[in-house]
This record gives C-alpha cells, structure tokens and sequence, in this order.
C-alpha cells in the first residue's frame, strides 16, 4: 500500500543528545506542522552511549512520524547523516543537527526560496558569535585553504544544515565515496543552490561533538575528497629544492676550492633536517591518499544499522548501508 507522499524529511544525526531531543523534537513538529502538508522526523542515533536512544524511543511512541534509526555503533556525523539520508522519503529533505544550534523555524523561508526554483537552500552563518574563538578563527583559515585547492567554491560560512529537493537528494545519493564531506558533496551536484542567512544560536544542551580530532580528519577528508592538488605539492617541492641543492654544491665546490676547508657542521646539519622535514611531509601526503585508496578499494559498507523504529513497528533485522528506502521501511509502511 503506498503511503501518502511526504512533502518534508527531517533529517536529524544525534549523537548523545538526549538533553536537546524532546526540544528539538517540539520545535520541529510545530514548524513542519505549520508549513508543510505532511512529514516524517529521521533521527539517527549516532551509537549513543547516553539516555538518547531511550528518549528516542519514548517520543516515537508518541508520535507515528518519528522514524528512528539507531546504528551499530559511533560511525560518525558525516555517515549518521547519510544514513539518515537514505532512508527518508520525503519530496524535500532538511538537514538539521541536533542541538538546535540550526533554528529549524527556518523551514518556511527556505520552503519559498525552493518554490522559487531553487534545488538546494544551505543556511549561511551571518555570525558565529555563540562558538568559540578557536573554531571561528580555525573554520575561516580552513575554508580559505580548501577553496584555494578545490575547482569548485565550497560556501565558507555554511555547515550540513540545508534543504535539499529529491531531485538533488537523488544524485548525491550517487556519490559512494566512503570519506564524506556531505557539505562538499552536495555542492559539487551543481543544479540552483542558494544560500540563506541566519544567526546561529548556541547550542541547546551538552557538549560539542566534534573535538579538534574530528574537526581535523572532517579538514583531511573535504581536502582529499574534493582535490589532488596537494600530490602536486611533492613535486614543486622537489623542483624547488633540486635547484637549492644546485647552487648549494657550487658554493661547497667554491669554498672547498678557495679555502680548503672541512668545517661547516652547522649548514650540513640544516640541509639534513630540511630535507628530511620535507620528504617525511611530502610522504605524509602520499599516505594520506594512499591510505583512503586503501579504505575506498575495500568497499565495506558505509554503516550498519543495529535497528529501526517506524511507527509501532520495530525491524532489528540489521542492515549495511547505503540502504534504498524501501528495503529497510517495508516493515513500517504495512502498517
Ligand atoms: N554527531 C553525530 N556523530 C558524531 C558527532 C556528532 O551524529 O560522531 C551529531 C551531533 O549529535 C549533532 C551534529 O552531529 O547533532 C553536529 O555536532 P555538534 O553540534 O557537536 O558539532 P558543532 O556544532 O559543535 O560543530
Ligand atoms: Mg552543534
């Protein structure tokens, strides 16, 4: 039996929030109640090891439109969101985090500027006053260092937070790589995308989840994922210094002629480690690459589901992704 066509999916990855859920949860229905003529809430838990899921659970015994999907363990924002991206079916798709730091009130505005004709409608930071310092200053110098390595213009002051037409949801779903960079991904599709500003807030409850260790690898992967420019790198280096050791060796054959001298301890020792510095980058380079060929060339799925919660129907049959909508919500649907 085909269900009714959902106009709105929420898609929201949560990892250990249980403080923001039922907040987030309010805010959303009351939005997507006003503005859209039916909707579904995803939320994936992130492998939660917090009250979340049991939080989750209770709400989605209120309330038939809460899909839930819990994976199997921590995979991580980038791939939670993917998951969660699979496994909506609605016409539109809003990307949101689960803190709240995204205001999803703006739902309605970014409802007209799709109307209007646009695929994608991303939120753009106007300020960033609610997050510290250090993020401000890193995410700037980051975001101008990647659209100086990549072809396309990645928007700097936007995160995954967005609404995306099904149309555009379709090809990024086309996308298999296994080191996301969704953000990135979504605008290398191309079609109409424009930005949407707001005020970020901060952030509801909790903690950030993205430590400097998660913020580096997410830098590592938009990098890799999106240019080989940095392979480059190896070989201008090389270039450069070929021509440095050049016109070192005619000084050492000049001094050595003039002076008949063996001292030069110190300048030995600076070529010693400037060469060895630059080669041990120029391989941390390469293994960067090498190592995501490595992890691509395995082609392990990009997360397992443990569970899902569909109205009153619970399916822990257990599923590795990229799952299409109708293998993993058949059980619900018959409802
Ligand atoms: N998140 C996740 N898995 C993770 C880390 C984060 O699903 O391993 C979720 C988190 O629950 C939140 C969103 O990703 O909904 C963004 O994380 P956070 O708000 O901590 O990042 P920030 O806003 O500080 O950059
Ligand atoms: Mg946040």
């Amino acid at each position: 039996m085909e269900r009714d066509r959902l106009q709105i999916s929420v898609v929201v990855p949560c990892f250990n929030e249980a403080g923001s859920i039922e907040e987030l949860h309010r805010r959303v229905s009351r939005v997507c109640e006003d503005c859209a003529s039916g909707h579904e809430i995803v939320i994936v838990d992130d492998g939660s090891t917090d009250e979340s899921w049991s939080v989750l659970r209770r709400i989605a015994g209120t309330d038939p439109r809460v899909v839930l999907v819990r994976l199997s363990r921590n995979h991580g924002h980038q791939l939670a969101l993917s998951a969660g991206l699979d496994i909506c079916r609605g016409e539109r798709v809003l990307i949101l985090d689960a803190d709240l730091q995204d205001p999803p009130e703006l739902l309605p505005d970014m409802m007209r500027l799709m109307d209007a004709g646009a695929q994608v409608v991303y939120g753009r930071r106007r300020s960033r006053s609610s997050e510290s310092g250090f993020k401000r200053v890193t995410a700037s110098a980051f975001y101008r260092l990647l659209n100086r390595l990549v072809e396309i213009e990645i928007p700097a002051d936007a995160g995954d937070f967005r609404l995306m037409s099904r149309k555009a949801l379709n090809m990024l779903r086309h996308m298999p790589e296994r080191h996301r960079f969704v953000r990135g991904m979504v605008t290398w599709i191309g079609l109409t995308q424009v930005p949407l500003d707001y005020d970020r807030d901060p952030r509801f409850a909790g903690e950030t989840k993205y430590p400097v260790t998660k913020m580096v690898r997410l830098a590592f992967d938009a990098i890799t994922g999106f240019s080989t420019q940095p392979l480059r790198i190896a070989s201008h280096l090389g270039i450069m210094f070929s021509l440095l050791a050049f016109a070192g060796i005619l000084y050492a054959l000049y001094s050595w002629y003039e002076t008949n001298t063996v001292s030069g301890w110190t300048s030995l020792m600076v070529v010693v480690l400037l060469l060895g510095a630059i080669q041990l980058f120029v391989l941390g380079i390469l293994g960067a690459y090498l190592g995501r060929v490595v992890a691509e060339s395995k082609r392990r799925p990009l997360y397992f589901i443990d569970e899902i919660v569909s109205g009153d129907v619970t399916d822990t049959n257990g599923y590795a992704g990229p799952v299409a909508p109708e293998d993993v919500r058949s059980a619900g649907s018959q409802t």
